[in-house]
């Protein structure tokens, strides 16, 4: 197997620097520095190219010395994760329950696209503190942050299966609330194939997080917000988070991201029947939403119990009062349902 980067040219300082980041997380750092002693500076570098171009173990990595291979293949793991259960969908999704080594549930997902596209939507957390009212993720019990190559190993294990572009940080957890080591992570990304551009991580409005990551991320990183509701007191009702960190500061801090980056928030509304589905809503959607800012993506509620989802017609409505006021909307594409993959369904026992 030939990883993607060979035939690239000579690597740049830059790239070292970056590949040299990347290899750190993967591995357990202490162990390779020891299995690695006595070894030319480059090697690390090495396993991490390989490593990030798809190889599923270090036998592959041909341009290690045999003994080396084995060596690393005997002393250092070559991921944090054991996957313990695969379900794959009629349309292509793949589903993957891992493991941590402490035995904590993540579960991560590869969407496959009509267009080729190859999207991978991570955890960031096993479970999530927040308790939103229709998220499956929220009813179970919080473990623990994951690590940065805990979730790096979730982008590696689907890079194994096939090329990935795309990756978005919406499966459980909340991203601010675990920031540095998704950074770390999203940082190793290009060597994977997914750029930052098509990065994207996604937030209840989490304001610590979200303020450090307007304000020190530099990285072309895409924002989304899972807003859901156009008022405060509804937004409280489906969103307990809502009551800490109010509607009006999420969207500022929001708009200032757009505004600095040139780049358009997503705005993520789950549609509840007869929750938050009205024209009213949508109303109200329009008066708070600058449409040089923000976009919108309305998600099809995905079955978790507590809510019915709108019915098409509903969702057709609320898009239609949308587009008049020139707000960009677009709807969700489901995928994975039946493997309870989708938005929100990801909960692991
Ligand atoms: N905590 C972050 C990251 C998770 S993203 C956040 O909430 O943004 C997961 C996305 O799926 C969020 O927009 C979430 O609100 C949405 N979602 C949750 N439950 C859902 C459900 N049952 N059906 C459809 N979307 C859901």
């Amino acid at each position: 197997m030939v990883p993607r980067w060979v035939g690239r040219g000579p690597l740049r300082a830059r790239d070292n620097l970056e590949r040299a980041r990347g290899y750190r997380v993967v591995v357990d750092l202490e162990l390779l520095a020891e299995t690695l002693a006595g070894e030319p500076p480059y090697r690390a570098r090495q396993v991490w190219e390989w490593t990030a171009g798809g190889a599923a173990s270090y036998a592959e990595m041909t341009n290690l010395p045999a003994a080396l291979r084995a060596a690393l293949q005997e002393r250092v793991p070559f991921s944090s994760l054991e996957v313990a259960h695969e379900a794959r969908s009629q349309d292509g999704t793949v589903k993957v329950l891992f493991r941590t080594r402490d035995g904590h549930p993540v579960e991560s997902v590869l969407m496959r696209y009509r267009d080729g596209r190859r999207s991978v939507c991570l955890s960031s957390q096993s479970g999530c503190p927040l308790t939103c009212t229709f998220c499956a993720t929220g009813q179970m019990r919080f473990r623990r942050n994951l690590t940065a190559s805990e979730i790096l190993d979730q982008a590696l294990h689907f890079r194994r299966i096939e090329p990935i572009d795309h990756v978005v940080f919406m499966g459980m957890g909340e991203p601010m609330l675990n920031l540095d080591a998704v950074l770390d992570a999203a940082r190793c990304l290009p060597d994977l194939g997914v750029t930052h551009r098509r990065t994207t991580i996604s937030t209840v409005g989490w304001l610590p997080g979200l303020r450090r990551f307007v304000d020190e991320v530099d990285e072309p990183i895409r924002l989304a917000l899972s807003l859901h509701a156009p008022t405060d007191a509804l937004r409280s009702e489906i969103m307990p988070v809502n009551d800490r960190y109010p509607l009006d500061d999420v969207l500022a801090e929001c708009a200032r991201y757009a505004q600095l980056r040139g780049r358009k928030v997503f705005v993520e509304y789950v549609m509840l029947a007869g929750v938050n589905d009205g024209v009213e809503q949508a109303e109200e959607l329009t008066r708070i939403l600058d449409p040089k800012l923000f976009k919108v993506n309305l998600i099809p509620y995905n079955p978790t119990g507590m809510y019915d989802g709108s019915p098409r017609a509903a969702i057709a409505r609320f898009k239609s009062v949308l587009d008049r006021s020139h707000i960009p909307a677009t709807v969700r594409l489901t995928r994975g349902r039946d493997i309870a993959a989708a938005c929100g369904q990801l909960a692991a026992a």
